[in-house]
């Protein structure tokens, strides 16, 4: 015999709840998820949430657990409809909630629902920044604000704010370049906030932001500077080498026997030219056909202002600008062919090449 999870007397061999009090259950459910709605429409107050929440909990079996899960999913509702600009008005209606709804603030943000919240509203204030609306400084005070409400971890923090740089470099990077306007305010946020463009979490990797990081560079190159931004490479540089990048996890193949092979997309060189382009994933072409490669292992790719440089588990390979002589891009690596007698020809594996071929145009 098993008791009713609702209101405990027997409920039989093989059940675990009356049906009627199941029914009973859920439609205390919708009643209260229905109230709460109202409430964050601006269409019931919230002493008459508690009254609804208190009635369901006495008459149709609603935890307090129950209780969490309905705010919770009326608050991430409430977070998509929700737009910028946001006014204290948001706050003050979120704070009354939690104040008032009658289980702690961890239970509510049990699945991160007051967390996506903060994280929105703190997106909309940054994006105040960026449209110029706003200082950063003013943006930063409101969203502090919001945290003293919503607190965050720091990391969900960060993770905000990167969103919202993630966003802004998007739009950025539609003409291809950053202005240098755009520059300074990418420069003023990162610095104030403590963010970095290009020692990024794995997370971030292939985003606007990383697209952002390469083309500061690339433009500090291009006006002849020391790049703005350094890259903590493990690898030992030459004398006036600077490290521009790295690329985790590339896979790095080399021809085992001289030949063409069958399957290859144009089978032109890409021409190195002068000028900076930046647009990733532009190159069509399948990924390479490896039969007549070897697998060399993977490792890192470093971008250096002499050389390319992989450093892999099993083999490490260093080629300096000054013998290469073609690169084909592909969609997701680049051959690489060198100067000088049976020489083997190489290919990396494994990211974008745009910001290497544009590299090359630059240096060379
Ligand atoms: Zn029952």
């Amino acid at each position: 015999m098993a008791d009713c999870k609702y209101c405990g007397r027997s409920a039989g061999i093989f059940s675990h709840a009356h049906k009627e009090c199941e029914e009973s259950h859920n439609q205390g459910v919708t009643i209260l998820e229905g109230a709460i709605r109202s409430y964050f429409k601006g269409a019931t107050p919230m002493s008459e949430i508690v009254r609804v929440a208190n009635h369901v909990k006495q008459n149709n079996y609603i935890s307090d657990k129950d209780r969490a899960e309905s705010s919770s999913k009326c608050i991430d509702e409430w977070t998509n409809t929700i737009h910028w600009p946001f006014h204290s008005s948001h706050l003050d209606k979120i704070k009354e909630f939690i104040t008032n709804i009658g289980v702690s603030y961890q239970d509510i943000n049990g699945s991160g629902a007051l967390d996506r919240l903060c994280q929105k509203m703190i997106r909309g204030f940054m994006a105040e920044y960026f449209t110029g609306q706003k200082p950063l400084q003013r943006s930063l005070q409101i969203s502090q604000q919001v945290m003293r409400t919503l607190p965050l971890t720091v990391q969900k923090e960060q993770e905000a704010y990167y969103e919202m740089l993630g966003q802004a470099g998007k739009n950025f990077l539609k003409d291809g370049l950053m202005s240098p306007s755009e520059q300074q305010k990418v420069d003023e946020y990162i610095g104030t906030l403590g963010l970095s463009l290009i020692n990024l979490p794995p997370s971030l990797k292939g985003t606007p932001i990383e697209e952002m990081g390469q083309a500061s560079i690339l433009s500090d190159i291009q006006a002849g500077r020391t790049p703005r931004y350094n890259l903590q490479a493990p690898i030992i540089l030459g004398r006036g080498e600077t490290a521009f990048w790295c690329y985790n996890n590339v896979t790095m193949f080399q021809e085992k026997v001289r030949r063409e092979y069958v399957g290859r997309t144009g089978g032109f060189s890409f021409r190195i030219i002068k000028g900076v382009t930046y647009r990733t994933g532009g190159f069509k072409g399948h990924p390479v056909e490896t039969s007549f490669m070897e697998n060399m292992g993977v490792g890192s790719l470093y971008v250096t202002n002499k050389h390319i440089i992989f450093m892999g588990q099993m083999r490490s390979i260093k080629v300096p600008y000054s013998k290469i002589i073609g690169i084909n891009p592909f969609s997701d690596g680049m051959e690489v062919q060198r100067d000088g007698n049976n020489v083997k020809r190489l290919v990396f594996q494994g990211f974008d090449c745009t910001f290497i071929l544009n590299v090359l145009a630059l240096i060379n």
